[in-house]
């Protein structure tokens, strides 16, 4: 298999690159000129990541990530949380003793740009020990701050103005902001639930990947286990997608930061472990969820040399490298599995407590099988607008969560798209707290239905 690279850095282009099939952006207010315009310039790249994302406002102001705006609404109203994914506990103290030990030991300096030996073995020993896969730890590993800096720096280095970028939707709010950055197009494929078999959760519309997956396409971003429906893809899913992209000569970049929580009996495979696929797909995962440190910004990415020696170019410029007493705990921390098995255990536990209480509460819901997130109706309570619920949960009951129209997309005349649309009325609440606050959350959220 031979890859055609396009080149890394295309000058832009005349005319502002805008990455949604939807209007330009405009200036975000009237009134107050921006000051990173010069006078006749064109539109900043800043105000195409503001509009793929939804972040600009009627009114003209710009907010921050909706995961941002509802922490924030949780601490004003003294609602309990469920909005933002990020447990209420930390991950273990053995693993926060070694990075207090790394920075005693004195690894508090640049780490290697490609992050240190150590976690690069650790991240190629993980992948051959759970899925088989073979990394070459010096040559096709990068370590990141953070997943979100492996798909925006992945994005920045394969693709650009003129590509497809295709993604599920709804889509985690980065994929959208990192697209944006690209001035790539955006093109989505629905996750759908099956009205005649609503078990089986949100489901890929094959129709729909086949029809978006075309020759303009240059990268497939996969996310699985998904954000925010919790869908874990399974074989067939997976198979399509590969397919498409082997037809297309398309990259698949996929994030996996949830790999390690899955329930049931799901069962996590990476895209790169389908026949064909190593060669051409970028994998993305994190230690935030694995381990429960989602502030330390230990992210990492694997794929074939040409590509990670594409993403790393781009890299070193970014962030250049970052935490090396972090990544020093990662390194021990992922030489054992037994951490985020005993995590998954008691987030299924806690997933239940949570679905059980919403389905009481008189929601519709659908049953992640990974993740730490659950997709609630609340159509059935008459709450038609989940972002007008959300806008007032903490008033009626306490409680925050993310509306599922966050996660989704515009149409070409710039409101809702089918997607949106489709799931206005649902909410995402996180189940990554400890179980008398998932109680608590639950016996408020049944004031609902009184
Ligand atoms: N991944 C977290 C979520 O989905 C949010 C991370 C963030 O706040 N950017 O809730």
């Amino acid at each position: 298999m031979s890859f055609v690279m396009h080149p890394v850095n295309r000058p832009a282009e005349g005319v502002p690159p805008v990455s949604q099939p939807a209007p330009a952006p405009q200036p975000t207010s009237a009134s107050a000129p921006d000051p990173t315009r010069a006078a006749g310039d064109v539109t900043s790249r800043w105000q195409a990541v503001a509009h793929a994302t939804g972040l600009q406002r009627a009114d003209g102001t710009v907010g921050q990530t909706i995961f941002a705006e509802m922490t924030v609404l949780a601490n004003r109203t003294g609602a309990i949380n469920l909005g933002q994914g990020y447990p209420d506990v930390d991950g273990p103290d053995a693993i926060r003793e070694l990075a207090v030990d790394a920075i005693r030991a004195g690894h508090n300096q640049y780490a290697p740009g490609d992050g240190i030996p150590a976690l690069r073995t650790a991240i190629a020993d993980h992948q051959r020990r759970r899925y088989g896969l073979t990394v070459d730890p010096d040559s096709e590993v990068l370590v990141t701050t953070g997943a979100t800096e492996a798909i925006a720096v992945t994005l920045l280095a394969l693709a650009g103005p003129g590509d497809e970028v295709v993604t599920l939707e709804p889509f985690y709010d980065s994929h959208a902001a990192s697209i944006a950055m690209t001035g790539a197009t955006h093109v989505t494929v629905p996750l759908r639930v099956d009205p005649a078999d609503p078990g089986r959760g949100f489901r890929l519309d094959r129709a729909a990947l086949r029809a978006a997956v075309g020759p303009r396409t240059r990268l497939i971003l996969v996310n699985s286990p998904h954000n925010p429906t919790g869908t874990v893809l399974d074989d067939g899913e997976l198979s399509a997608i590969a397919q498409a992209a082997r037809e297309h000569d398309a990259i698949v970049v996929t994030d996996e930061v949830y790999e390690h929580l899955v329930f049931d009996d799901a069962r996590h495979v990476p895209i790169a472990s389908l026949p064909g696929m190593a060669d051409r797909t970028v994998t993305i995962s994190s230690a935030g969820k694995t381990f429960s440190f989602t502030g330390w910004k230990v992210g990492w990415l694997h794929g074939p040399a040409h590509l990670v020696t594409a993403i790393r170019t781009v890299k070193q410029f970014v962030t250049y490298s970052s935490g090396p007493p972090f990544q020093h705990a990662i390194a021990h921390a992922l030489t054992d599995d037994s951490v985020p098995q005993r995590l998954a255990a008691t987030l299924a536990t806690r997933r239940d407590l949570l679905c059980e209480g919403l389905e009481r509460a008189g929601f519709g819901v659908s049953v992640p099988r990974g993740t730490y997130f659950v997709v609630a109706d609340g159509a059935p309570l008459g709450h038609e607008d989940g972002a007008e619920l959300c806008r007032r949960l903490p008033e009626l009951a306490g409680v925050v969560g993310v509306p599922v129209s966050a996660f989704c997309g515009r149409a070409s005349d710039g409101g809702p798209s089918a997607t949106a649309r489709d799931l206005a009325s649902r909410v995402r609440f996180t189940f990554v707290k400890r179980e008398p606050v998932l109680r608590e959350a639950v016996e408020r959220l049944g004031a609902l239905s009184v």
